[in-house]
């Protein structure tokens, strides 16, 4: 990589829709750079086990990474192990700024820096990540089966996660700040219907208690009384929200009112040539086959973006 370099590609994140658009560019012989600051595979990185990644029975999160990074080696992708800052979008060509000070260019961008589930910041909620403490019902909760768990949250996430918790889990307690969800309505009437799910409200949990083998108590204070007290539990899944990694979208790219990028069926963005794709995209739901997709989505049409831009250049300079 030299100052002034041009790509056809640049992909700002190295998870698993960063790595799955690095493989679809290079297949589609796009001269292409991928940027990731810390370890290739973002959140699935620290997931312990993966169950739900179509040809793994099961597979370590890291390993499962592994390979996704094999992978896109196989195909020569470049990877720099920089931080990327801020992207400026521009009418010739996009380019990307890295902390050390270094612009690069390219006729496309792919974002794909994920996002990061909201913590309680409580004790214990660190030191028990992946052994009892879990932001992930879908990748965490079969070990779980027949256990107690608790839920914390009161939104969307709490509510159905709640719900598939209480399938295969033996009792689910849900544990609100306040006295009413902010989840919608219809989810709210399933979990009043659920049984196996006690509602524990104006309460929040105030540390995390377990020993090496994992968790074996949450710590609990009601918010009215001030009365505190333990349950037992063995796992404790947070969703107090979801902040998409968006710093590096440019202005005048559409988000929610949360924060996700608002894409075509393309995954480009408002602005012709920057794409968004994974968890930093609005999208139904945030699985890693989901991150995988868009990635493949985002580097096809990428790579007839360039295409056409580099067409219209030729065209342009034979006047
Ligand atoms: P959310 O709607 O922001 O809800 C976060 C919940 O966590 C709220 O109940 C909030 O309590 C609680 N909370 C926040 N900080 C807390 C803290 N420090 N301690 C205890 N509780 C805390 O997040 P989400 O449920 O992840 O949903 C995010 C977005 O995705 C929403 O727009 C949601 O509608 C959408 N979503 C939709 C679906 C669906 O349609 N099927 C599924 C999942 C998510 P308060 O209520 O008191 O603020």
């Amino acid at each position: 990589m030299s100052k002034n370099e041009m790509y056809d590609l640049i992909i700002v994140g190295g998870g698993p829709a960063g790595l799955s658009a690095g493989i679809y560019a290079m297949r589609a012989a796009l001269k292409t750079v991928l940027i990731e600051s810390g370890v290739p595979g973002g959140q699935v990185a620290i997931t312990k086990e993966v169950e739900n990644y179509p040809g793994f029975i099961e597979i370590g999160g890291f390993d499962l990474c592994e390979k996704f990074l094999l992978h896109a080696k196989h195909y020569e992708l470049e990877i720099l192990e920089k931080e990327a800052v801020a992207t400026d979008p521009g009418i010739e060509y996009h380019s990307v700024r890295l902390a050390d000070g270094t612009l690069l260019k390219a006729h496309a961008v792919i974002l794909a820096a994920g996002g990061t589930a909201r913590k309680l910041n409580i004790p214990g909620e660190n030191e028990h990540f992946g052994s009892g403490v879990s932001y992930c019902a879908t990748c965490d909760g079969f070990f779980f089966r027949d256990k107690i768990v608790a839920v914390v949250g009161g939104g969307d996430t709490a509510l159905e996660d709640a719900l598939y918790l209480s399938k295969i889990t033996r009792k689910v307690y849900l544990i609100h700040r306040r006295e009413a969800f902010r989840g919608s309505r219809i989810l709210q009437q399933r979990v009043f219907a659920e049984p196996r799910i006690e509602i524990i409200y104006n309460t929040v949990v105030t540390a995390i208690n377990g020993d090496d083998s994992g968790v074996r108590a949450i710590s609990l204070k009601d918010t009215q009384s001030g009365a505190q007290r333990d349950i037992d539990t063995e796992g404790v899944f947070i969703f107090v929200g979801f902040t998409p990694n968006n710093t590096l979208v440019p202005a005048g790219i559409k988000t929610n009112g949360t924060g996700y990028v608002i894409t075509d069926e393309k995954c480009e963005t408002d602005i012709p040539g920057i794409f968004a794709v994974g968890d930093l995209r609005q999208k139904y739901a945030n699985q890693i086959v989901l991150a995988a997709a868009d990635g493949c989505t985002a580097a096809l049409a990428a790579a007839h973006y360039v295409e056409t831009r580099k067409d219209a250049q030729t065209c342009q300079a034979a006047g």
